[in-house]
C-alpha cells in the first residue's frame, strides 16, 4: 500500500457543478479505506514538523481532512463556517468570489493569543478560500504555520496568494 498512487483514487467529474468546470471528486478516496488511511498518514507525516496547537478546518470538506489529521497528531480541531451556523460571539471575514462573496466565521475564543494554527482542506484552487482563512485565524489571534490540503490545481497559482508553507498531497496542472 506504501507505494500505491492515490491519484487513483480521484476522479474528475466534466461540468460540475457548472458547464466548463472539471471537479475533482474525492469521494472515491473516502470511500477506499486502505486509499484513506494512506493519505491522511502522508498528510498528518508532512504536518508533524509544524507542531500545530489546533488544525483549523474550512467548511465543510476540510472538516474531512481535519477530522483524522488532529486525532493522528494529537492535537485540537477549529471549525470555520459559513454564517449562522457557530453558536456564541464570532469573528468573520468576507472575501471575494469570481461572482459575488462569502463569509467564513470562526468562535471568537477559539484560539488563545499565538496559539500555532494549520489550517486545512480538500483543494488549492485559486487560493481565495485558504487566503481568506488565514487572514481570519490571524483576526483571531492564531499564528499560523502552515496549510495543508490533498490536492492543488497548481496551474491557477494559489499558493502564489500565501505567505505560509503550503503541503499538498496529490497535483494537477
Ligand atoms: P479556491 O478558493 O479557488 O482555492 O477554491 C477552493 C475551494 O473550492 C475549496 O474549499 C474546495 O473545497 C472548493 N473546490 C474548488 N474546486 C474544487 C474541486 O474540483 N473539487 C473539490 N472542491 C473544489
Amino acid at each position: 500500500m506504501q507505494d500505491i498512487d492515490l491519484k487513483q483514487y480521484i476522479r474528475g467529474i466534466p461540468d460540475f457543478p457548472k458547464p466548463g468546470i472539471l471537479f475533482y471528486d474525492i469521494s472515491t478516496l473516502l470511500r477506499n479505506a486502505d486509499a484513506w488511511q494512506l493519505a491522511t498518514a502522508r498528510m498528518a507525516h508532512a504536518v508533524a514538523p509544524w507542531q500545530p496547537d489546533q488544525l483549523a478546518a474550512i467548511e465543510s470538506r476540510g472538516f474531512l481532512t481535519a477530522a483524522p489529521l488532529s486525532t493522528r497528531l494529537g492535537c485540537g480541531l477549529i471549525m470555520l463556517r459559513k454564517p449562522g451556523k457557530l453558536p456564541g460571539e464570532t469573528i468573520s471575514l468576507t472575501y471575494d468570489l469570481e461572482y459575488g462573496s462569502d463569509s467564513l466565521h470562526i468562535q471568537a475564543d477559539a484560539i488563545r493569543p499565538g496559539q500555532k494554527v494549520v489550517v486545512t482542506d480538500d483543494l488549492l484552487a485559486t487560493g481565495g478560500t485558504l487566503a481568506a482563512s488565514v487572514a481570519l485565524l490571524r483576526k483571531a489571534g492564531a499564528n499560523v504555520v502552515g496549510a495543508s490540503v490533498l490536492i492543488e490545481l497548481t496551474a491557477l497559482r494559489g499558493r502564489d496568494k500565501l505567505d505560509i508553507p503550503v503541503h499538498t498531497l496529490l497535483s494537477y496542472d
